[in-house]
């Protein structure tokens, strides 16, 4: 190694002689890859990672190799045990890997499957400090912030980039510049750009114009104190996107040129959209694509007769978009039913099976914590369709058992998520198999009738952070099944789980006889995936969370089968194709 490339090392290069202390991993090849970081200032919630989705997709259209990762300052080493209340849904990757849900945005706008690669953590990172530290990799060194956890970090970016071989690595940080836990992730990223060298990174601000109604004009001030932090942690940034409920206007974005020395072209106004996916226009229009692409100077290896190709689809969507002509209304229970993000997936589902059908889906959230039998019908009855979606433990399970036999009885359309297939069989098993006091052993630990029980594996495991059933499987169709019909007659298909509890195998048969078809299996092992209802217009559920995989432009074939049938429902056979005829025609025009 040179010695002006003495700042990095190979990993196994380090030693104590020197002050620099910045492992690199092997394969790694000095600017091949370059960085994009996206902080936020002023607040939290601004939409970094749709962002920073939005611009990668613009560079993988251009036939650039993009990979993602999201940085989070909290000290959990994953997701998987952050209430869904608080934090959103946890996102499961096809790895196992239970994550923020930005994995999810970034998968549904890059239409690409991620890995724990793609998401690191405060937890992370200190625990594989420390692990090294037991080890003695540290070789006597006193372990600090600087150089060693910030060393960590900058090995996980670089790592991503010989993983991924990709252009570009967007690094999203989370939380807002100032944050105590983020602070030593934004020193990393400065140290990186440094070693890295001149046009190796481009440094994007996300920030707020604040319009107080009271003003009634548009303020800049807390934006410009916003970046001014960063600029104090030694970061020139290269492009400032301003978030607000309006268009900003020309003096605010000329007062931030003037206070960050960023050009007054690449401080751009993102007001508010009604849609994540018109985002990636907006950027567009601001040519936000090509300023990124000439700070990276990367002119070289873009490709325009791909973007041309990638980004017309992309504008045949936006524009079904607009065209929706029909509506239905699909019920949603579950206990976090005021907070939409803890379903974030599955409204997003919701949304793109509808575009490809033509129909804007509205939901309507049920609270079931109070539902009892007759109840039910009360919040049912003007729903086209409804969903029971995943969730854990007894509240509010009653209330959805009641309404899946309302759904049953009254030919409503109906889809199980997880939780919500385990509810399915329960209704089943009381009201059609006679076993009255059939329940799961998650909500009734001594049930007589464990219909649902836990699985065999997960017997001896103690703790809770990532050890269910997790990540992605594959489920064998059974031929000649609604399921089989709507994957196009696959044989098999891949779903991401994360459960703990199954079908008791024991109660298979009885099911089946009372006349519940389980279309979808484990190959190998009797863990029933998909179950179904043949006399029903549209009865199916999966111990999966078909949700996690649903793309805007391959749409998930069980939500398009539900708002197939709920549209069948509301206005009539008609003019409506059968669900599973619908998806067809989606399946041959999406993909
Ligand atoms: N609580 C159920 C189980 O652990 C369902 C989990 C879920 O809905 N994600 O099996």
């Amino acid at each position: 190694m040179s010695k002006e490339n003495d700042l990095l090392a190979s990993v196994s290069d380090i030693s104590t002689e020197s002050e620099f202390f910045s492992p690199v991993p092997d394969g790694y090849k000095k600017g091949k890859t370059r960085y994009v970081f996206v902080t936020g200032t002023v607040m939290s919630g601004l939409g970094k990672g749709i962002f920073s989705s939005c611009l990668a997709k613009l560079m993988q259209d251009k036939g650039l190799k993009v990979a993602p990762i999201k940085l989070e300052g909290y000290l959990n080493i994953d997701s998987g045990t952050l209430n869904p209340f608080r934090h959103g849904e946890v996102f499961v990757l096809d790895d196992g890997m239970e994550c923020d849900m930005d994995l999810g945005t970034y998968e549904r706008m890059l239409d690409m499957d991620l890995t724990h690669v793609n998401f690191a953590t405060s937890g992370q990172i200190f625990s594989s400090v420390l692990n090294k530290e037991r080890h003695g990799d540290y070789l006597g060194r006193d372990v600090q912030m600087i150089p060693h956890v910030t060393g960590e970090v900058k090995l996980k970016l670089r790592q991503l980039a010989v993983q991924s071989d990709a252009d570009i690595v967007f690094v999203e940080i989370g939380g807002t510049v100032g944050d105590l836990e983020n602070a030593y992730f934004i020193e990393a990223m400065r140290e990186l750009a440094y070693e890295e060298g001149p046009n190796s990174s481009c440094f994007v601000a996300l920030t707020y114009i604040l319009e107080p109604s009271t003003l009634g004009e548009q303020k800049s001030k807390a934006a410009q104190l916003g970046i001014k932090q960063l600029m104090q942690c030694g970061i020139q940034p290269d492009i400032i996107a301003c978030r607000a409920s309006n268009p900003v206007s020309e003096k605010a974005r000329q007062k931030i040129s003037v206070y960050s020395s960023v050009p007054l072209k690449r401080v751009v106004s993102l007001p508010d959209s009604a849609s994540i996916y018109m985002i990636p226009a907006m950027l567009r229009e601001n040519s936000l694509d090509f300023e990124v692409i000439r700070l990276l100077k990367i002119e070289d290896r873009i490709n325009l007769r791909h973007e041309r190709k990638t980004w017309g689809r992309w504008c045949d969507f936006t524009d079904k978009m607009g065209a929706v002509n029909r509506e239905v209304t699909i019920g949603i229970t579950g206990k976090y039913t005021s907070v939409r993000d803890s379903y974030a997936s599955i409204i997003n589902a919701l949304e793109h099976a509808g575009i490809a059908l033509g129909c804007e889906v509205k939901i309507k959230w049920i609270e079931t914590t109070n539902i009892i039998d007759e109840t039910a019908v009360e919040g049912l009855s003007d729903v086209d369709g409804i969903i029971v979606p995943g969730g854990f433990g007894t509240r509010g399970a009653e209330g959805k058992i009641a309404c899946i036999k309302y759904a049953r009885e009254n030919n409503l359309p109906y889809l199980g998520l997880c939780f919500g297939f385990q509810m399915a069989v329960i209704e089943f098993a009381r009201n059609i198999c006679g076993l009255v006091k059939a329940n799961s052993t998650e909500i009734e630990p001594d049930c007589s009738e464990p219909v649902i029980d836990i699985l065999p594996e997960q017997k001896k495991i103690e703790g809770l952070g990532g050890n269910m059933r997790l990540g992605g499987r594959d489920i064998e169709l059974k031929p000649d099944t609604i399921a089989w019909e709507l994957f196009g007659k696959a044989k098999t298909v891949r779903m991401r789980f994360r459960h703990r509890y199954e079908v008791d195998p024991r109660y298979i048969e009885t099911l089946e006889k009372g006349g519940l078809v389980f279309s979808g299996k484990a190959p190998q092992q009797p863990i029933m995936q998909i179950l179904e209802l043949p006399q029903h217009p549209f009865f199916i559920g999966t111990q999966s969370h078909p949700c996690l995989t649903s793309r805007p432009l391959r749409p998930q074939p069980m939500f398009v089968g539900l708002v197939a049938a709920a549209m069948q429902r509301r206005y009539g056979q008609e003019k409506i194709p059968d669900p599973v005829e619908a998806n067809r025609k989606v399946m041959r025009t999406t993909s």
